[in-house]
């Protein structure tokens, strides 16, 4: 972990820092205080026993003078009376310790005592301070001063005109002395003391001011500085998370911090619309007004967070606009924005008008929409909103000055029946939409656990059928389509198979439509156009007739995309085959989607000698007068007439006026599906031209049916 070293440490640091050198120098003061003052007393003192010393000292010899004086003549007479009496009052004094008057010879002649106690002893001299036992005073016929253990000894010589007669010795104790150097001393000390503690005061109360300034400045600090940058520093992390309204509670100050305050609370301001508008660029479908899919993602996941405390239920419509792709490529990407912006009015205003509530809109993707809502029994709801949201796509719109029809599939899913998370909601919105598109379209579907199933393969093999192609899983079979008079092999129907590695032989019933649905059909169909042609190119015709053709089935898709003629004349240019060997196959349907670009393409195509065909006849054609109408070369009848050829008259009666009509109109009529040779007898005898079939012949590998026109 690294230590954070904050601001508030710092100066907690510094003032302590500042107070410990403070403190150190008050006490180095004190402490070289105390030193002076302990060598002022002890020099004091010294001085003070030199002074009482030299006093002692003065005192002695003018006392010892004084009694060898008085005592001179007394002495030279002998008269120890007087002697005595001069004596004791000398040794009255307070100081003296004794007082002992000796002859010239330097016996004693009295001591001061009544009785004499020392007379006839010899006035010897004693160690001194210096240890060293001398005679040289009882000898001096001068003032000697000698010093032994605290007592001074004055010895002076008693004279009688020249002569020295005797001697004079006086003791002077110190004590007297030492008594008054001590009370000095004491009163010294206790100066000092005084001063000292006196000193020491003042030191602690520098040092106390010192230290309160600091807190107070700290203190201060705190509240103007450091507490309005923790403030400043709380709004940011605030500001961080988008809380922005804390970055305008900061507290308002007339100095640099205050200043600093209010630019941060500007800068927040400008922060928070920016970020205000970032959001709504983000979330919202710029073409529709409509949120978009992050928007729903985030409000799906926060509205499932409050439902699954509650116990409400939530409704997540998917809506898909059927062949919107086709809008888009035959009026143009700017008509399929204008579709886009109507459906999302029309999906609003059928929202508005349901009975639901807070009801949420999105646009998922391209042509994708979301209708979000909660509340009680919303299966119900769901239904008559699905109802009334088919109702209102589907009613014609005006585009680009023509009148156009767009449905919608819609699946539903139901929170909590279906899913409890919001991703696995959007998923089964999905799949329930997939079931409608899957249903015929125009409809709608609730989502289904058992339909899971069934759309969960369809999402797998559009997956898989992306590389399909490229992993070499692809191939054309081949079904030769027959002359029915002669019985000659004249052409063959190219069919596209996709060996799956696991599932085996996918049929193209199942496949196509996927490719269709997902958009792949486009390019699948361009490579089949190519395949086709290049494989045809090789086959020849033994007798010299006409050189065969090869069927190639085209998706409506491939067609409203508005460039097959150009795909075709390119396929035509990599593969050199003649295009009055190809017939395009389109259902009716591709057809009925648009009329005007279908002749179009189609006049284009044949004007090239590429021949078109009506696949499926007869299965979703309103009326056999739209064959007046577009241009084509031939129609191929639907299996399922053929199937019941022989037992359902009105199949009968449909397949032979087709063949009636066509041939009036100079269209060549092939009949699919020929399964047995009753249906391939009538067909011909009902003046059907050619024909294709199990019975005739089984779709062929690409090499072998080559075979057949040789
Ligand atoms: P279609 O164009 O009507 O093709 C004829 C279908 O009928 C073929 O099915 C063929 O195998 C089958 N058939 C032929 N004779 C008989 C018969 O006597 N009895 C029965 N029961 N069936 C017969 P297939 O190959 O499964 O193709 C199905 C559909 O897939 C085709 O119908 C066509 O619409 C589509 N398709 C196939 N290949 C392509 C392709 O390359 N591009 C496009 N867009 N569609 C294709
Ligand atoms: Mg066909
Ligand atoms: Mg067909």
């Amino acid at each position: 972990m690294i230590l954070r070293w904050s601001l508030r440490s710092q100066l907690l640091a510094w003032v302590l820092l500042c107070t410990t050198t403070v403190a150190v120098i008050f006490v180095g003061l004190i402490w070289r205080e105390q030193r002076s003052f302990e060598l002022m007393r002890e020099q004091g003192n010294g001085l003070v026993l030199e002074l009482v010393r030299d006093g002692l000292q003065q005192r002695g010899s003018a006392l010892a003078s004084q009694l060898s004086n008085a005592v001179a003549n007394p002495l030279y007479f002998l008269d120890l009376d007087r002697i005595g009496e001069y004596t004791r009052n000398t040794g009255q004094q307070s100081d003296v310790t004794y007082v002992l008057v000796a002859d010239a010879q330097g016996r004693i002649v009295h001591d001061g005592s009544r009785d004499i106690a020392r007379f006839g002893e010899a006035l010897d001299d004693f160690a001194q301070d210096s240890g060293v036992r001398t005679s040289s005073a009882a000898r001096s016929n001068a003032v000697t001063l000698q010093w032994s253990q605290g007592v001074l000894h004055v010895t002076a010589p008693v004279l009688l005109g020249e002569q020295i007669i005797g001697r004079v010795r006086i003791g002077l104790s110190m004590e007297e002395g030492q008594r008054t150097a001590q009370a000095w001393g004491a009163t010294v000390e206790a100066g000092l003391s005084r001063t000292r503690v006196s000193h020491v005061r003042w030191l602690l109360l520098g040092l106390g001011l010192i230290t309160l300034f600091g807190l107070i400045g700290l203190f201060f600090l705190r509240r103007n500085v450091l507490k309005p940058i923790r403030a400043l520093a709380q709004a940011a992390s605030a500001v961080e998370v988008g809380r922005y309204i804390e970055a305008r509670g900061l507290e308002a100050r007339n100095d640099e911090i205050g200043d600093l305050s209010r630019v941060f609370s500007r800068m927040a301001d400008s922060v928070e619309r920016h970020e205000r508008e970032i959001r709504r660029i983000a979330y919202t479908d710029p073409l529709t007004g409509l949120g978009n899919r992050l928007s729903l993602g985030e409000s799906l996941e926060s509205r499932l967070l409050t439902l699954q405390a509650s116990s409400g239920e939530l409704a997540l419509m998917f809506i898909d606009l059927d062949d919107i792709k086709r809008v888009n490529d035959t009026l143009g990407h700017h008509a399929g924005d204008e579709l886009l912006v109507d459906v999302a009015l029309r999906i609003r205003q059928a929202c508005a008008d349901a009975d639901v509530d807070a009801v949420e809109l999105a646009r998922f993707g391209g042509d994708e929409f979301v209708v979000l809502f909660p509340g009680q029994s919303v299966r119900e709801r769901a239904v008559s909103l699905a109802e009334r949201l088919l109702v209102a796509i589907a009613t014609p719109m005006n585009l680009n000055e023509r009148a156009l029809i767009v449905s919608a599939s819609i699946g539903i899913t139901v929170f909590p029946d279906d899913a409890a998370s919001a991703a696995q909601m959007v998923k089964n919105a999905d799949m329930a939409m997939y079931q409608a598109k899957a249903a015929g379209k125009g409809c709608y579907r609730f989502y289904s656990r058992a339909l899971d199933e069934e759309v969960e393969r369809r999402v797998r093999l559009e997956r898989d059928l992306r590389g399909a192609w490229d992993r070499g899983e692809m191939s054309l079979a081949f079904q030769p389509v027959f002359d029915l008079i002669d019985g000659r092999a004249v052409g063959a129907e190219a069919l596209l198979r996709w060996e799956h590695p696991e599932l085996g032989l996918v049929p193209p019933s199942i496949f196509i439509g996927i490719a269709e649905d997902s958009g792949l059909v486009e390019a699948l169909g361009e490579r089949v156009l190519e395949l086709a042609m290049r494989a045809a190119s090789t086959w020849t015709s033994a007798s010299g007739g006409r050189p065969p053709f090869v069927a190639i089935n085209v998706s409506p898709r491939q067609l409203s995309r508005g460039d097959l003629p150009e795909v075709v004349e390119r396929a035509l240019l990599r593969s050199g085959l003649d295009a009055h060997r190809v017939h395009l196959e389109l259902t009716e349907t591709a057809i009925l989607r648009d009329e005007a670009q279908a002749t179009a393409a189609f006049t284009r195509l044949r004007a090239k000698g590429v021949g078109v065909w009506l696949d499926d006849f007869g299965t979703g054609f309103s009326g056999l007068s739209h064959l007046r109408r577009v241009p084509v070369d031939g129609v191929k009848i639907d299996r399922s007439f053929i199937t019941d050829l022989l037992r359902d008259p009105n199949d009968l009666a449909l397949t032979t006026g087709v063949i009636a009509m066509a041939r009036s109109l100079g269209v060549t009529v092939v009949a699919e599906g020929i399964e047995n040779e009753g249906q391939h007898d009538l067909l011909r005898e009902r003046g059907c031209p050619m024909g294709q079939g199990f019975f005739l012949s089984r779709p062929l590998p690409g090499d072998e049916v080559g075979r057949l026109f040789g």
